[in-house]
């Protein structure tokens, strides 16, 4: 950590607004480069907030091709700045900026590479048992060569670390596990996968897939597509602490073929495998990236030689070919 009087950086435009800080667009005075500058919100009296600190702790260690890299990080008397690669604009504006007017839905083959982008980077989370906890188009950046990589590690945490010292009462409802919802506290990387599913639903009609107003509704609106969870369907669901006492509405699934027409039968097939009620049974990171779904993708980049920047020649390539 340096320990700067004077900023290094030139700040120009606001590039977002978030829980805890604002990112700014800023030039490195030293070498010219552009980047972000993610100015933390903080009273001096109160010293670093424990989001910053983790944040920074865990960017540090986690450097790969799909995760915003933090380059710097800038202390001045009663100033936190988390200098971060420059990144052209995070999903949700990439998708009302660039997907089809009206709905922000993006083409199929953007889709896929967005995805593989994402799943590659949290499976290198996942294996070193970090959770991102708050995945949302948001809290996922593109650049300008078409690269998605995760960011905002601010609600991040290693799975080592018990999980009753922190609520999780700010993540984004919408992108949120049935099994967190209904106050599970023992959560694992699968809380992930569950956004994955949504984020993945989200790009095909630019519209988000649970938009729930408050922690019943987002129920509902799940159990109102996927039906509502039974002893069969879902065993343990019964030693939630939320479910104690209380009875849902019954509602037969919908089938998702139904909900998203535009999904064709293998992106569907893979989406019924990250929207799972069991946690257990939601499929992994790791797995997702082999999953036939991908296999255009890995088709074109070996046959066509067509270069995906980003995309590190895929690790399961040799189970295809
Ligand atoms: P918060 O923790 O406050 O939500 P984020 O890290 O998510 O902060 O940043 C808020 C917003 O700023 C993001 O949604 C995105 O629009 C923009 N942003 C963040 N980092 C970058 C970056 N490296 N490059 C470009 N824009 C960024
Ligand atoms: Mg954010």
């Amino acid at each position: 950590m340096a320990n700067l009087s004077a900023s290094r950086y030139k700040r120009s435009d606001k590039l977002g607004e978030g829980t805890y800080a604002t990112v700014f667009k800023g030039e490195d005075t030293q070498t010219g480069a552009i980047v972000a500058l993610k100015d933390i919100h903080y009273d001096p009296e109160e010293g670093t907030p424990s989001t910053a600190v983790r944040e920074i702790a865990l960017m540090k260690e986690l450097r790969h091709e799909n995760i915003v890299r933090l380059l710097h990080v800038e202390q001045t008397e009663n100033n936190l700045v988390m200098v971060f690669e420059f990144m052209d604009k995070d999903l949700k504006k990439y998708m009302d900026t660039m997907g089809a007017p009206g709905t922000g839905a993006l083409s199929p083959m953007t889709i896929r590479q967005f995805l593989y982008h994402l799943l590659q980077g949290l499976a290198f989370c996942h294996d070193r048992r970090v959770l991102h906890r708050d995945l949302k188009p948001q809290n996922l950046l593109i650049s300008a060569n078409g690269v998605l990589k995760l960011a905002d590690f601010g609600l991040a945490r290693s799975t080592g670390i018990p999980v009753t010292t922190f609520s999780n009462e700010v993540v984004t409802l919408w992108y949120r596990a049935p099994d967190v919802l209904l106050g599970s506290k023992n959560y694992d990387t699968t809380i992930d996968m569950w956004s994955v599913g949504c984020i993945f639903a989200e790009m095909y009609t630019g519209r988000p897939l649970f938009p729930g107003n408050n922690v019943d509704d987002q129920i509902n609106r799940i159990f109102r597509v996927l039906g509502t969870p039974t002893v069969t369907s879902w065993p343990l669901m019964a030693e939630l602490p939320n479910v104690q006492g209380k009875t849902f509405t019954p509602h037969q699934p919908v089938r998702l073929q139904e909900v998203l027409p535009m999904m064709d039968p293998l992106a569907l097939d893979l989406l019924s495998r990250l929207l799972r009620y069991e946690p257990s049974m939601r499929m992994k990171a790791k797995d997702a990236l082999s999953h036939p779904y991908f296999n255009e993708l890995l088709a074109q980049q070996s046959n066509y030689n067509v270069y995906f920047p980003g995309t590190a020649l895929p690790s399961n390539l040799n189970g295809f070919f």
